[in-house]
């Protein structure tokens, strides 16, 4: 069987598949008698404490998983949260469906709290949720070893960084090439591809994914095997070249030399990463590393992830940016439910400003941090010079704090990203110590087109005319100002932009770690007559 769909991270991979999600909700099933179904909840929960067990006592690494664990085993074992269930089997309700209902019910309770404390629950409660439904579903099993591929509706970021791939890759029916799945596939160096066709995989247990034709291939053939090696054999040559220039400091072919740095997710990933392959670390997205209110509210946890970033880049320079949660990045309890356009939404700063306190306890950790080397703080989704005036006394505050309790800090740089129209337009109103283009979002709102859409994606075009001004006026600006200017959206790591950025004079590029060697590559082969 063969399904096609939008690549959106190159390669190729052969493996078991793994369907995720699969009949989770229990629509597919018959509803058994009442006690028949009644034993059913009893032993999925029985089954979900168990697993829960067996992760807590794994996961003695870290303090704040080990309460969310604890605090998990103690309610699935607490007869005042699956009474209502139970009550909802005896009405005549299917077990996955009284489960749910009743679950939603705790959920809000949790949700709609005042106190952050609380409202963390409630992401913790919604896990416990689908661990149970999934033990229901039978799918509890559906483990992803790695070297499979996944194929599922959609991958929250979140999720897609729990999975260890080693040469797997992803199959979404969903989910567009501007989404923040696809830019992490790219980053790590998954094949993905988007919005394939439906179709049933169940009993297809095997697949190739080839990315450059954009297919699925369950269970394959002779043919299709031996082709698939012959492709691979190919796709091997190519990265041959690409370690070629990953060793190499970039410059181009009239001399210049280009700072390359790498945009970095939770920080995981830097241990597969020669740190002399860059220039530094142009962009640590904390939403990736921060998921849960408990993770934003703990300082010495953020501190001691900043300070292993800070040590593998070994002096070369950090950007480590702020929260950039909402859009499509939500953390459950934090971020604003229900927004009928999350990307023109309470996302970015405008969210951290609404919580002083948790932006707080990250520039804590970011000063603290910085007093192992040269980090810089970047602020995302400004929009207003208020704004960033607003995060830089809050640092200033922070930093006096410190100071007064004699804690080690440093006073990091304060950089903004320019990825609002209104910022990139207004670019001299700005008293910024860098600007850093992001151009995922600076597209979709020049082009008014969703980075989500899948069907949009042909409009949002990186080297439209606009988008390419907008830069070339930050650049300007940047180089008459003195103000350092990189780019770090995803533009940066598609070779076909090379040429058109460094012409707009942009000289620091910030990219996906698994995309240095042909950025490089690409960068050697410029000529500035070229532009
Ligand atoms: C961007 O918008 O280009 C960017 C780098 O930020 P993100 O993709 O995380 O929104
Ligand atoms: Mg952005």
């Amino acid at each position: 069987m063969l399904l096609r769909g939008t690549p959106v991270s190159p390669g190729l991979a052969r493996g078991p598949l793994v369907l995720l999600d699969d009949g989770i909700d229990g629509a597919s099933r018959a509803r058994g008698t009442t006690a028949q179904e009644t034993v059913k909840l009893r032993e999925a929960i029985a089954r979900a404490r168990d697993e829960l067990g067996v992760l807590l006592a794994s996961k003695a690494q870290n303090g704040a998983a080990e309460d969310i664990l604890a605090f998990q085993i103690e309610m699935l074992g607490d007869e005042e949260l699956t009474r209502p269930a139970f009550a909802g089997i005896e009405a005549g309700a299917q077990a996955e469906h009284a489960w749910r209902a009743s679950m939603e019910t705790e959920i809000l309770g949790y949700h709609e709290a005042e106190d952050l404390y609380f409202r963390a629950r409630a992401s913790d409660l919604r896990d416990l949720r689908d661990r149970v439904l999934r033990h229901l579903a039978g799918t509890a099993a559906a483990k992803v070893t790695a070297g499979s591929i996944v194929v599922a509706d959609d991958l929250p970021p979140s999720r897609f960084l729990e999975i260890e791939w080693g040469g797997g890759g992803a199959v979404l029916f969903q989910g567009s090439p501007n989404s923040h799945v696809a830019m992490l596939a790219r980053s790590r160096g998954v094949p993905m591809i988007v919005g394939a066709e439906r179709a049933d995989l169940r009993g297809h247990e095997h697949g190739i994914l080839d990315c450059g034709n954009g297919v699925l291939i369950a269970s394959p053939g002779v043919e299709e095997a031996a082709n698939f090696a012959a492709r691979r054999n190919a796709d091997e040559r190519m990265r041959a070249e690409e370690v070629h220039h990953l060793a190499q400091a970039a410059v181009t072919a009239s001399g210049e030399r280009v700072q390359v740095l790498i945009n970095v997710a939770d920080g995981l990933e830097l241990d597969r990463i020669d740190p002399a392959h860059c220039d530094g670390i142009g962009l640590v997205r904390t939403e990736l590393l921060l998921r849960t209110l408990d993770e934003l509210l703990d300082e010495e946890m953020q501190y001691a992830a900043y300070r292993r970033i800070m040590l593998w880049a070994g002096g070369r320079p950090v950007t480590i940016r702020t929260l950039d949660a909402g859009g499509d990045k939500p953390i459950p309890g934090y971020t604003v439910d229900g927004e009928h356009n999350p990307f023109l939404g309470v996302r970015g700063v405008r969210l951290s400003l609404r919580h002083p306190h948790v932006l707080t306890a990250q520039l804590r950790a970011l000063a603290r941090a910085a007093a192992l080397g040269p980090l810089k703080i970047m602020v995302p989704m400004i929009t207003t010079p208020r704004e960033f005036d607003q995060v830089r006394r809050l640092l200033e505050a922070a930093i006096a704090v410190l100071r007064a309790a004699g804690t080690a800090c440093a006073p990091p740089e304060l950089g903004m990203m320019v990825e609002v129209p209104a910022a990139a337009l207004a670019i001299d109103l700005f008293e910024a110590d860098f600007f850093s283009i992001g151009s995922n979002d600076l597209i979709q709102y020049v082009t008014a087109c969703s980075r989500d859409s899948g069907s949009l994606a042909t409009l949002q075009d990186p080297l439209q005319p606009a988008v390419l001004r907008l830069i070339h006026e930050v650049v300007k600006h940047g180089a008459g100002s003195g103000t350092p200017v990189s780019l770090c959206g995803d533009m940066a790591s598609d070779v076909r932009c090379i040429p058109s950025l460094l012409g707009t004079g942009l000289r620091s590029l910030s990219v996906a770690p698994a995309a240095l060697g042909r950025v490089k590559g690409a960068i050697a082969r410029y000529r500035e007559s070229a532009a």
